[in-house]
């Protein structure tokens, strides 16, 4: 039935919905293209707190579908891409005045409890003066509680839901703007422009999905040309980089006296990530940086437990995002519902669109089958949900032998160094060897762009993942940005710019 160069479906947007959306409609047969702005993961997608987790403060705002949701994915994800994702324990540590340990205890419980937990392991309570987590931390700290969660590589998770759908058949185009989108004869006519060249080109699709995050609304009143529009409100967070404030692999969940809270996480083998806040915002997302009142409140925040304080000038890296949380209207940022909302428009034989608004991370494959039963119903069924049990590219290895595979990597190739072999595996799991190919010495790798980024790993990344600028390298695809400096980056630069990476577009 479908028209040549008709797509099922048109998603604009390449951040974890949009491409978590690609990813499972192509697997079940849909034609589907996707058209990103800027970089893949760009937006909200490479800013959050990293954490594939139920929400532990969001039992507090009785949000138990989300919750348990969130949970029950906790495994699951890990399962499919343990490359990029694994489990993390979590430090709560008991503060007198604050939130009772009766109460932590009951909201531990629920979360071991609901969520279809197997391999995570239960909460225990740490007496912090035997225990090496209580160590960087004040004396005053006696008594804390452990619990699971896992740690996700945002950014990641986002290509690599993107490369997987382009291995099934989708189109997806970066650096491409939608600017407009209009009905015709029942179906869209979606105008992307291309804007490394300003070229525009007219798609046309029976579907469109709006899934453009923090810029939703944008897109409904600018491409959509409608009025008054205001559906989801603009949530600032930020994050502090400092060099590491402890050893442990465990990571801190701290509360604030003002209610709110925040963790600190081992981050990159050498720094501790901190944050998050929350912040009503109104500019462009894409320019969204910490403020000096951010700043001193995560130092401040932070420097309540940490023996030694936080200050700013230990800050090694920043960066900002922008939540998009449905505007239910709660008064207060950080009461802004957390949970998704799916809502489609265009009956009575009109082309339909689903604008999605707010959502998780964490729960982005679930937003994703709850869209594709949408799609379903509006434009015929194709495949089954499948994604449940489907590694991400280079993830298809055992969930608990992540060591292995580091092991096997090495045993390939035995001029890795040990830290060389590990950070690769974390990026590209099994597909490492692609980037690796016939290597016999690091010689072979090409040039090294400082701190072990090699030419065979830049050129894998233009050529399998999109990047075309240092920036996409140095701070999504891999944070070689925390060790390279400004000269460096230029380096890296000025080779992309001289292999003349051609305008989004990536190698089947
Ligand atoms: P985005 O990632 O913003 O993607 C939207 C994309 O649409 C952007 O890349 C943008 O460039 C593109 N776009 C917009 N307009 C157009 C257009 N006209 N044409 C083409 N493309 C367009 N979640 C968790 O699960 N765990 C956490 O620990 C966590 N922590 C967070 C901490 C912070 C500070 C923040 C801000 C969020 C956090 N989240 C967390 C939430 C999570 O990051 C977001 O819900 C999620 O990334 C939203 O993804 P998205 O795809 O909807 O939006």
């Amino acid at each position: 039935m479908s028209m040549p160069g008709m797509h099922d479906i048109f998603v604009i947007g390449g951040g974890i919905n949009g491409c978590g959306i690609a990813r499972d409609a192509v697997g079940r047969g849909y034609s589907v293209y996707l058209a990103e702005m800027d970089d893949l993961a760009s937006g909200t997608s490479s800013c959050s707190t990293k954490l594939i987790h139920g929400g532990l403060r969001y039992l507090e705002h009785y949000e138990f579908r989300l919750v348990r949701e969130a949970l029950m994915e906790r495994e699951v994800l890990w399962k499919n891409a343990p490359h990029i994702i694994w489990p993390m324990r979590f430090v709560l540590p008991y503060a007198k005045g604050l939130r009772p340990a009766w109460l932590i205890r009951l909201g531990l419980f629920l979360y071991d409890h609901i969520g279809g937990r197997k391999l995570l392991p239960a909460t225990r309570t740490l007496d912090m003066r035997a225990d090496a987590a209580g160590k960087p931390l004040k004396p005053m700290f006696r008594r804390a509680f452990e619990y699971s969660d896992g740690w996700v590589n945002d950014a990641r998770l986002v290509v690599l839901n993107a490369r997987d759908a382009v291995d099934k058949g989708a189109v997806i185009r970066t650096r491409a703007k939608v600017t407009g989108a209009r009905r015709e004869n029942g179906h869209w006519v979606v105008s992307v422009e291309d804007r490394r060249t300003g070229s525009v080109e007219e798609i046309e699709a029976r579907l469109l999905v709006n899934a453009a995050g923090p810029w939703i609304d944008h897109v409904i009143a600018d491409t959509l040309g409608k009025q008054n529009v205001h559906n989801v409100r603009l949530v600032q967070g930020s994050h502090i980089i400092v060099r590491k404030k402890f050893d442990d692999p465990r990571a801190y969940f701290f509360q604030n006296k003002d209610g709110r809270i925040i963790f600190a996480i081992p981050y990159e083998e050498e720094f501790t990530l901190i944050g998050t806040t929350d912040r009503d915002y109104l500019g462009d997302p894409h320019t969204a940086r910490i403020t000096q009142a951010e700043i001193d409140y995560l130092c401040n925040a932070a420097s309540e437990y940490f023996a030694e304080p936080v200050k700013p000038e230990h800050i090694v890296w920043t960066y900002s995002g922008v939540r998009p949380l449905y505007d239910d209207g709660a008064s207060k940022a950080q009461e802004a519902t957390r949970d998704y909302v799916l809502k489609a428009e265009g009956d009575d034989g009109q082309a339909p669109i689903v604008n999605i608004f707010g959502g998780k991370i964490t729960t982005y494959r679930r937003l994703a089958e709850s869209m594709l039963e949408i799609i379903e119903k509006r434009i015929g069924k194709k495949g089954k949900a499948w994604t449940a049990v489907a590694p991400l590219p280079g993830g298809d290895f055992e969930a608990t032998a992540f060591d292995a595979q580091v092991t096997k990597l090495r045993s390939a190739y035995p001029f890795l160094e040990l830290r060389v072999a590990r950070r690769l595996t974390r990026l590209y799991g099994t597909r490492a060897t692609v980037l690796l190919g016939s290597a016999t010495s690091e010689a072979d790798l090409g040039r090294d762009f400082g701190a072990e980024l090699y030419e065979a790993e830049v050129r894998y990344l233009v050529k399998h993942e999109w990047a075309l600028t240092a920036e996409d390298i140095l701070w999504r695809r891999t944070k070689r940005g925390l060790k390279l400096g400004k000269e460096q980056a230029a380096e890296l630069e000025d080779f992309l710019r001289g292999i003349g990476s051609k305008a989004g577009s990536v190698a089947a």
